[in-house]
């Protein structure tokens, strides 16, 4: 359950502060469109945070998980550049932390077989985050690859031994998937020695683990309802301007009972470092006009350096290519090796 995974988060944000470089942090995003303010905080912070403090970090570009989402295949290469320049631009530094795409290494993809043996097609199915993804998916019906998604990312965490992925909520039951993976790999195949070929991967949640759009519903790429990152101060005020609110015209911090105008003032107090019950008491009456006006100046004023250097970042055309492509080289080098070792677990290397 989600209060389940914020204790957990809580426990783990302790070890992160006493031994930040025990971690190894994998975590990644679909190239279906900009990078949104749902991932900044949900898990594009934490990932800053923990590259910062010195844990190994890993930054997947999921493009294989986007072939199901046809509009979005047809300009692929753009995508994935657009995401590779909002990772720079949040701070993901290359010289310390690997960008790589799934394309790119094909061992992940030898990993996926074992991994698929290790999973019944009833687990996969009832994996609501699958679920959803179908019922968003423009298809008639449901692709082969929709049910691998759970194991594909099993092997996109597992490669590396990543043992915490900073993620939002919709991830959870994903994870979930690939600790049973892991668990039930490391049972089968103990490998030389008996030493555990992979470590059971935790999730780190945010204090934000499922920011609403402007509609009321989860904030997202493929759904119309996002502010990106990279939006312009006009636009961000013309989306926030648009955003649901509800009747009630004194502004309260209730999620459960006004989840519109909570996801608002939810943002403006992430975006300015406060409590969201103190910035609500202080727009109080000034109702939802006022409300939008705070939430807008905390945006703008929030992502203003990271606008600037994204844009001083895309200037330079060849550059999230060049990055990517030395990403993709040292992915691969450590994907090699832990197949070698998957290899040796299993009996496979003649
Ligand atoms: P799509 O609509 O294409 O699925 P998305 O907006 O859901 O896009 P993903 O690439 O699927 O984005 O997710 C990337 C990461 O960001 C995941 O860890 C996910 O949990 C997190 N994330 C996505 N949306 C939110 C949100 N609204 N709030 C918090 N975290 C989010
Ligand atoms: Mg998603």
């Amino acid at each position: 359950s989600l209060a389940a995974a914020l204790r957990r988060s809580a426990g783990i944000e302790r070890r992160i502060g006493e031994d930040p470089h025990s971690f190894r942090i994998l975590t990644g995003d679909r190239p279906t469109g900009d990078l949104h303010l749902g991932h900044y905080f949900g898990s594009l912070r934490n990932r800053v945070r923990l590259q910062d403090a010195g844990a190994a970090t890993f930054i997947l570009v999921a493009d294989y998980q986007a072939l199901t989402d046809r509009d979005v295949t047809e300009r692929l290469g753009e995508r994935v550049d657009g995401l590779v320049l909002d990772q720079l631009a949040i701070g993901i530094d290359p010289a310390r932390s690997v960008i790589f795409a799934h394309s790119a290494v094909p061992e992940l993809n030898q990993l996926l077989l074992p991994f698929l043996s290790l999973v019944t097609v009833p687990e996969l199915g009832r994996n609501p985050t699958v679920k959803d993804e179908i019922a968003h998916s423009r298809q008639a019906s449901v692709s082969g690859l929709m049910f691998t998604y759970p194991a594909h990312q099993a092997a996109d965490i597992l490669f590396c031994k990543g043992n915490l992925v900073p993620v939002g909520q919709d991830q959870l039951p994903h994870l979930e998937v690939t600790r049973l993976i892991a668990r039930r790999f490391n049972e089968r195949y103990p490998g030389p020695g008996g030493v555990a070929v992979f470590p059971e991967p935790d999730a780190l949640l945010s204090n934000a683990p499922l920011l609403l759009g402007t509609d009321g519903g989860k904030m997202s790429k493929s759904r119309g309802n996002a502010i990106a990152l990279r939006a312009t101060a006009d636009e961000t005020a013309r989306l926030i301007r648009g955003a649901r609110t509800d009747p009630i015209r004194h502004i309260s911090y209730d999620p459960e009972a006004r989840p519109a105008v909570s996801s608002l003032v939810l943002l403006a107090a992430l975006c300015l470092d406060r409590d969201p019950v103190t910035v609500a008491h202080e727009i109080g009456g000034g109702g939802a006009a006022a409300l939008k006006r705070v939430v807008t100046e905390a945006v703008n004023e929030r992502f203003a350096a990271i606008r600037a250097r994204r844009t001083e970042l895309a200037a330079d055309p060849g550059y999230a290519r060049e990055v990517l492509r030395d990403g993709c080289a040292r992915a691969r080098a450590i994907a090699v090796d832990t197949l070698e070792e998957v290899g040796d677990a299993m009996g496979t290397r003649y």
